[in-house]
This record gives structure tokens, sequence and C-alpha cells, in this order.
């Protein structure tokens, strides 16, 4: 019998997860979908659970987990700033004792590792664009904290791992993503904006809106880890995921509400503490590396986006 490389993605029911293991399972791996569903959600996995090659553990990943895997793709973790502001110390253990225990899967089972890290290990960036061998600023005590320093520290984790056990591990620092099965509650920008454009009602804009962020459609990530778990010269690699076009969030906001033909006004109102007034990556060692790219333009995107929460709003 042919044997089929196992999977593993810790967060396999969250957004990016959940597409992730989708592309797997499409491409002919076993998926082992570790999650606890405290912002997964099952419903992002309904269509997975019908196929035979996939399967659940329902499970913090602050418990130990004992399977047999040759990839393990490290997710889990609250991801939005609600969220982890709402959690900050599950926020910190999932990317702490929850990295320690994938790392020790991967050395248990020789699997290699995809660390799950953030654009947010920059901070409020002092450089733009941000390449991966800028060091930071980040606030070790605000409000981000538990969400920045959590990934700071898997990231070091996954660095002492691979010095001591010579673990094979790759860290991919995800930028801001967007795409279908983003939660509407989620508090993130494009849902917020969406959903408040679809129903006319208020679009809140935090600040002036002249801060910046920069969109990648989920589908670029998903191949984009793929690239990055499967090239073999990715190891003990830093690389940054993201699409490099950067956006005023008034901008965005414009652009949103034109687009769900809105009558929304805008509202304003203070900034977010330690809220980055930047983010943009430098995707150059990605493109050189793994010859990835993102495609999708944000107009595109957004259309994708907007088309599956009016889905949702009338029932389907
Ligand atoms: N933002 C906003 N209105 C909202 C939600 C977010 O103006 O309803 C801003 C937020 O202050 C930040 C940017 O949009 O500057 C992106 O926020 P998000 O929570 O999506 O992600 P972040 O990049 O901050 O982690």
């Amino acid at each position: 019998m042919e044997y089929r490389k196992r999977v593993l993605v810790t967060g396999g029911a969250g957004f990016i997860g959940s597409h992730l293991c989708d592309f797997l399972l499409a491409a002919g791996y076993e998926v082992v979908c570790l999650d606890n569903f405290v912002t997964g959600s099952r419903r992002n996995i309904e269509e997975a659970l019908g196929n035979s090659r996939f399967s659940l553990i329902e499970a913090d990943v602050e418990k130990p987990v004992d399977i047999s895997v040759d990839y393990i793709f490290h997710l889990a973790s609250p991801a939005s700033p609600v969220d982890y502001k709402r959690i900050p110390i599950r926020t910190m253990l999932s990317n702490s004792i929850g990295t320690y225990n994938c790392l020790e899967l991967a050395k248990k089972t020789g699997a290699r590792l995809l660390m799950g890290s953030t654009s947010e290990v920059y901070g409020d960036p002092q450089v733009s664009p941000q390449k991966e061998d800028y060091f930071g600023f980040v606030n070790p005590v605000g409000p981000r904290s538990c969400y920045d320093e959590g990934k700071r520290f898997a990231e070091a984790l996954c660095k002492a791992y691979e010095k001591e056990h010579e673990t094979e591990v790759v860290i991919v620092r995800i930028f801001n993503t967007y795409g279908r099965r983003m939660r509407r509650d989620d508090g993130r920008v494009i849902p917020n904006f969406v959903c408040q454009a679809l129903e006319n009602k208020p679009i809140t804009i935090y600040g002036e809106g002249l801060q910046t962020r920069s969109f990648c459609h989920v589908a670029d990530m998903i191949r984009g880890l793929e690239a990055a778990m499967l090239t073999t010269h990715t190891q003990g690699e830093i690389i940054n995921l993201g699409n490099p076009r950067e956006i005023r969030i008034i901008d965005l906001a414009n652009i949103i509400k034109e687009k769900c033909s809105s009558k929304s006004p805008f509202v304003f109102s203070e900034l977010p503490t330690d809220d980055p007034l930047q983010r943009r990556p430098d995707i150059e060692k990605a493109m050189r590396l793994l010859g990835w790219s993102p495609k999708v333009e944000i107009e595109e995107g957004l259309d994708d986006v907007i088309e599956w929460f009016r889905q949702r709003r009338n029932g389907r």
C-alpha cells in the first residue's frame, strides 16, 4: 500500500487552519486536526469531517499529543486582537506550552515543524517594509503583549530545539490575512467593515484611519505555507508571508463601502493602545526561497469575502 504522508494541523478548525486542512486533503495527505474550538469552529471543518483521510482531536494544544506524523503545522492560537485580549493567558500558553508540545512531538517523530508566527513580532515597527532580520519594536507588557511575546517566545523555543536537538523547523511570520470563514465577531477590520457596510451600520474607524496594513488573501497564504513546509532548503529559516500592497484603513473603509453600495456613515474612535501605525512585509525572501508571491488583489479578494458574508446573512 502506498504510504500517505500524515500532517498534524494544530488550530485546524480555525480560519487559516481549516483552509490548510482542505488544501492538504485535496493534495492527498492524511490530515489530523487538533483544535479546542475556543476560537475555531466545527462549521469550518464540516466538509473535511466527511473525508476518510481526515481526523479530529478535540483537545488543547497545551496538553501533550502523542501520534505519528510527518509534518506539523502549529497554528493553534487566538489571533485577533479582540480574541487575545479576552483570553490572554490561554494565548500565551498555546504559544509557549503548545509550541513546546509540538516541538517535543517533532523531536520524537522526526517530523518537520512549521511554526505559525506573526507580523506582530515586529510590534509597532519603526522601519518599513519589515524584513525578517528586523528585531521589532514591541511593548512587553501592553495589551498586545500576550500575543506578541507569546509568538516571540515560540520562535525562540523553535531555535533552541533546532540548536539542541537538530529539530527541523521553519518559522513563518504571517501578516494580515483575510478570506472566507473569518468570524464576523472576531473584531478584525475586514469582517467588521464588511458586516457593518452590508447592514448599513456605522463603519467603526479607529484613530483617523491613517494607520496601514497589508492584506493577503487566504488562498495565497495557504500556497505559501505549503511551499514553506515542503521546500527542503527552508530548514531553520524565518520567512515573512503576506501581501506587500499597503493600504490605509480609511481607504479600505471607502473601498468596502463602495463595493457594498452601502449608506454606512464613518464613525471615528480612539486608536487602541499599541495599535501598530504601519505594517508591510518585505517578501523578497519568500520569493527567492519559495518562488512564492501573492496573486489575489485586494479588490478581487474583497469581492469574495463580501459575497461570503452576504450569503451568511441570508442564512446560507
Ligand atoms: N480597525 C478599525 N476598525 C475596526 C477594526 C480594526 O479601524 O473595526 C483597525 C485597527 O485599529 C488596526 C487595523 O484596523 O489598525 C487592523 O486591525 P485588525 O484587528 O484587523 O488586525 P491587527 O493588524 O491590528 O492585528
